[in-house]
């Protein structure tokens, strides 16, 4: 075996929409590994599962092939989806070497496939992308945890024709989304192309080719990256802050370099100064043969990258999933403290002055989260690990802008007395474990939030109105006059002032009358007798006059600017009227 033993085993990412299969992959490879290689092929780690490099060519029957790899196997982190994989960083990148992105073949893409190509791209991670229920293609004849090429060619053609239909739709959909593509086996420079490869993670069939492609994408891409110091001090990521009974809190951590030992001093990153304590067990999980012993784990004495561990140890409370947990000596302790610090504050996340105020439960998340409401230009005032707490929400309330005045969380909780401050401030919250989910949300309230302010305004905003007095129908003179007026356009109301064609307000209307009843208002068509404080009819106003409602300048900029798109088509041949009338005078009234 040319195993290089300065290199690590790459660490693998899986990703994709809901329900597309990322759960199953993972069980197909886990299950698969054990099956095909001797007892004990597989490595069960503590939130990862390694596949060495033997079990994955046996798999493929082809021993030659040992040869040309130089990586000892690869390490599938077992919590899929793109919050693991944001979560796991290093050195303020992601930690994951590679990544596969899952499709359902019959459903296409998703918003969270986008969203997952999205966060490889940014981060350069190299993956495939996996085109997976390949079995419930109509016809499907399985061949049980055969490779692809061996399963395709047992189809009828029929059945060919309908899978590569549905693969170059996932193919057109990878290009309307920048990514040129092709199926694997078609693939010569998977630099520039993403090798797609058709599986199925029930019935296992294009699994040996898709550990071939990673292991192969690995030895290509990343060599330089995996290079390791087996006796230097160890590095890795917190995966997750978990209290166990009779240990306390916990780390679940990727160690992805040197080597970690019990009695180590480790400095932890968290939000305040970085923890600094001693490593008191390292823990890993207990072989599937040792499941009568009680405790869930085993004690080690060392690790060696890269692996998945469970640490214990005094003064954990506070770590931050997602920052770094490094070695030190006496020598090097001022050093580690200061670079486990400077990589917290690494996380550059750049606010604006106003803005909604954003909460995750780690900072990978966070970073995540900021970059996909960058993108939908949503500004962020502020942007924080943990759950939201009362101070959130009092800074948050006290934003002027009401969109502004909002809370996000991703994957976070509200503390129990923050809660009472929800309710009392109305303080709108909005928390959901899907980045698309949350800013979909987030817009539909601001849409509905503008429509309702939109009906208060043109609720108390002054309509444009056109009427005149008809003939042979003058009431009464003055005080008030009483006439038969004719809505031309527009709505009239009572309370509204009165001008003439010349613009000079002469009253207001004091009342209206439908076949005798009182109404308060009167559209389009309608004749209505009419009562106005003010004018005396046959001095400021007389039969055959065209009269307006009298709309303030401000209502003329709100109707103008805001409301335009609103309004029907005689109420705005009204307004036009009205205000051709004042801007005969003054060209920028209510400009
Ligand atoms: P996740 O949400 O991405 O983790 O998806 P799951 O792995 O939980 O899969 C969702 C559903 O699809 C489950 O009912 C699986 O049994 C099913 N499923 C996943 N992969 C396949 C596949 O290759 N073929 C078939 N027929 N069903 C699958």
């Amino acid at each position: 075996m040319v195993v290089k033993d300065n290199l690590r085993t790459p660490i693998v990412c899986v990703m994709g929409h809901v329900d597309h299969g990322k759960t199953s992959l993972l069980d197909m490879i886990r299950g698969s590994a054990v099956v095909s290689g001797e007892a004990g092929a597989i490595t069960q780690h503590i939130g990862a599962t390694e596949v060495p490099i033997s079990a994955i060519v046996e798999k493929c029957g082809n021993p030659g092939l040992l040869d040309k790899f130089m990586v000892p196997g690869l390490l599938f982190i077992d919590t899929p989806g793109h919050h693991a994989f944001t979560t796991l960083r290093s050195r303020g990148g992601a930690l994951a070497d590679l990544a596969v992105v899952i499709v359902d073949i019959n459903e296409g893409f998703k918003p969270q496939t986008i969203e997952s190509l999205n966060i490889l791209q940014q981060h350069k991670t190299p993956f495939v992308v996996v085109a997976n229920k390949i079995d419930k293609i109509h016809g499907w004849n399985p061949q049980k945890g055969a490779p692809f090429m061996t399963s395709y060619n047992k189809q009828s053609e029929h059945v060919r024709g309908s899978l590569d239909t549905k693969f170059y739709e996932v193919v057109g959909e990878l290009y309307s989304n920048g990514f040129s593509s092709d199926r694997y086996d078609r693939v010569n420079d998977f630099q520039h192309n993403i090798g797609v490869i058709p599986i199925s993670a029930i019935t296992g069939e294009g699994i040996p080719d898709l550990l071939m492609v990673l292991l192969g994408l690995a030895q290509r891409f990343l060599e330089s990256n995996l290079h390791y110091n087996a006796e230097g001090p160890g590095v890795g990521t917190v995966l997750e802050v978990k209290e166990e009974r009779g240990l306390g809190t916990t780390l679940d951590l990727i160690l992805y370099d040197g080597v970690l030992k019990k009695g180590d001093t480790i400095v932890v990153g968290c939000l305040g100064e970085p923890i600094q304590t001693k490593v008191r067990a390292i823990l890993k999980p207990r072989a599937l043969s040792e499941i009568n012993v009680e405790d869930k784990f085993k004690q080690v004495s060392k690790v060696t990258a890269a692996v998945g561990v469970k640490i214990s140890a005094p003064h954990l409370d506070g770590a931050l999933s997602g920052g770094s947990v490094r070695v030190a000596t006496a020598e090097t302790l001022d050093a580690v403290v200061e670079e486990v610090r400077n990589e917290v504050e690494d996380v550059q996340i750049d606010t604006d002055q106003s803005g909604i105020t954003i909460k995750a439960d780690t900072i990978g998340s966070l970073e995540a989260l900021v970059n996909e409401l960058k993108k939908e230009d949503i500004p962020i005032r502020k942007a924080d690990v943990g759950d939201i707490s009362n101070r959130d929400i009092m800074e948050a309330f006290a934003i002027e802008d009401p969109f502004h005045s909002v809370i996000v969380g991703f994957n976070v909780n509200i503390l129990p007395d923050a809660k009472e401050k929800v309710r009392s401030t109305g303080v709108k919250v909005f928390m959901n474990d899907v980045i698309y989910r949350l800013i979909d949300d987030y817009r539909d309230w601001v849409k509905e939030q503008r429509a309702i302010s939109e009906k208060a305004v043109s609720e108390t905003i002054v309509k444009p109105a056109m009427f005149t007095i008809m003939p042979d129908c003058v009431f009464r003179q003055s005080k008030p006059a009483v006439v038969g007026v004719r809505v031309i356009g527009g709505t009239i109301k009572t309370k509204v002032d009165v001008t003439t064609g010349d613009g000079t307000v002469v009253g207001i209307v004091k009342g209206l009358q439908s076949r005798g009843e009182n109404v308060s208002v009167a559209t389009i068509g309608m004749e209505v007798a009419m009562s106005i404080d003010g004018p005396t009819v046959g001095r400021q106003i007389n039969e055959g006059d065209v009269l307006y409602a009298n709309i303030p300048e401000r209502h003329a900029k709100i109707l103008e600017h805001e409301l335009y798109d609103s309004l029907s088509a005689d109420e705005l041949e009204a307004l036009d009227s009205f205000l051709d009338i004042k801007r005969r005078d003054n060209p920028f009234w209510a400009k």
